[in-house]
């Protein structure tokens, strides 16, 4: 599997014949020093690859073919050092396959106040030359995420750092492999979506395996392969059990689930407590710990959660915050304390914990398999984001809404899975209303270090419905927003 640092994104800056050589041999110069600015700067998660001055459309057309048939190149940013006339980039972006950023920028940050002549405006026209650039992307309808600022400044440089990182998650959803152990659980509708449908519009290969297999797989790995990953645990984990038979077993599931993740070129999987078939407990550790390390994971067949969580894990590559699969619990309605408590039976990942994780063992209660090992904490407090998508019938909606995680406010000693607990946007009533009103699922992706502009751009690139909850959203704004998206959607076709 590709990693972050495995990507890059071309430069191509746009100028034509019309100011001289020198004009262009200058811009091509220029556009060489800002990818190595960019590239040293330690601030962008992938390469920056300045490859060509576009002066004709044969260039800009041979540009966006070699960019649409280049694996490693996850986008294109262009930038019109001077006029650059759009006809001449219509049909090569009529073309373009790679999400695509607008650096509406210029080389110098000020204006020379002596040294301001003709020749200065003619080398130096951007504010001109990246208008008619943005009019052909609009005149197109084009998806593209336009950046202003001088190509120095910080906030520039994390905006588009920010814009890479959905990049190579569209990259990523676009050859991602979904592994199901299972189906989804019985009479279930929000789990439930059309995977050719989802595949045509994001990439996903949704397939099934058998349990059986996955239970040969288990059998197969060995009590020292398990015993050295159970040391592991040991260095990372506090053990409070004393069952270190159920823990030595999800060890083996654990080993055996990414054996055969890793030999499908699966990144994501789904199970469910339904369907075991000859497993002895149901992954618990197991699957904290593949989250961990990167994989998604989608309870009671939920396979577009697991997706969903995988490519929001590849976006969030190398940051700190952490995300999970999630599920909404029960609520706190105690007046002026409202929250909701999130957890799973099992399965949160401990990416977003806030202090060392413990190995616990308790009776499950559903499902008729042995008590599962599975770790135990509570989630950080901080800014954090949770994500759902929906198959509305005919096409995909994403709702996102903005949360503040708090430590919980109960220390409750005999609830026996990870928890996390929020506030919601605007709040918890509004907040579930709004939830609701939109169709939201009760399992979603919650994630501390991608942003809900992150997954704007993403549904856009992606032309998928986005539904943002946010400390401004009413019901009444919603509904109307929910009621234009479907005109807009039918008129789409
Ligand atoms: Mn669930």
């Amino acid at each position: 599997m590709k990693s972050m640092k495995d990507y890059e994104f071309w430069f191509v800056v746009g100028s034509q014949f019309l100011y001289g050589p020198e004009v262009l041999e200058t811009v091509a110069a220029r556009a060489q020093e800002m990818a190595d600015a960019f590239n040293a700067s330690g601030k962008l998660p992938c390469k920056v690859v300045y490859k060509v001055t576009v002066k004709t459309p044969e260039e800009a057309t041979e540009t966006v073919k070699a960019a649409n048939f280049d694996d490693k190149c996850a986008g294109v940013i262009t930038w019109c050092h001077t006029f650059s006339p759009s006809k001449m980039w219509l049909n090569a972006l009529k073309l373009l396959q790679k999400p695509w950023c607008h650096l509406a920028t210029q080389y110098n940050r000020s204006i020379p106040d002596k040294g301001i002549d003709m020749d200065f405006m003619n080398l130096n026209q951007a504010a001109h030359g990246d208008r008619e650039h943005g009019f052909i992307g609009a005149r197109l309808r084009m998806t593209r995420k336009v950046i202003a600022g001088h190509w120095q400044d910080a906030d520039v440089r994390e905006r588009l750092a920010s814009w890479m990182r959905v990049a190579v998650g569209v990259a990523f959803s676009k050859t991602l492999k979904v592994m199901r152990f299972g189906d989804n659980m019985r009479n279930v509708a929000v789990t439930e979506g059309d995977k050719v449908g989802v595949q045509e519009v994001l990439g996903w290969q949704v397939n099934t395996w058998p349990v059986g297999k996955l239970a040969e797989y288990i059998a197969a790995v060995t009590d020292a392969e398990a015993d050295a990953l159970v040391k592991e645990y040991r260095r990372l984990y506090t053990f409070k059990t004393k069952n270190i038979d159920a823990v030595r077993y999800q060890a083996k599931e654990e080993i055996a689930m990414k054996r055969i993740l890793d030999e499908e070129g699966c990144a994501a999987y789904t199970n469910t407590f339904e369907d075991l078939y000859g497993m002895e407990q149901l992954p618990g550790l197991a699957s904290q710990r593949l989250m961990a390390q990167g994989y998604g994971y989608g309870a009671e067949g939920d396979w577009k959660v697991s997706a969903m969580t995988a490519i929001v894990k590849k976006m969030a590559e190398g940051m700190k915050g952490g995300t999970a699969f999630m599920e909404d619990y029960t609520y706190e309605l105690a007046k002026g304390k409202e929250y909701s408590l999130g957890a799973h039976m099992l399965e949160v990942c401990p990416s977003i914990a806030a202090a060392k994780p413990a190995v616990e063992v308790h009776p499950l209660g559903i499902g008729g398999k042995a008590d599962p090992a599975r770790l135990v904490f509570e989630g950080r407090a901080g800014k954090a984001i949770v994500i759902s998508l929906v198959d509305m019938g005919g096409r995909l909606r994403m709702i996102v809404q903005d949360i503040e995680c708090v430590k919980p406010i109960y220390k409750m000693p005999n609830l026996p899975v990870a928890r996390v607990m929020w506030r919601a946007a605007p709040d918890l009533k509004k907040g579930v209303e709004c939830w609701i009103t939109a169709g939201g699922a009760h399992h979603t992706t919650l994630t501390y270090d991608v942003t809900a502009e992150q997954m704007h751009d993403f549904a856009a690139i992606m032309g998928i419905e986005f539904v943002h909850i946010t400390k401004e959203t009413t019901v009444e704004s919603l509904e109307r927003d929910l009621f234009l998206n479907d005109l807009a959607w039918k008129l789409r076709g």
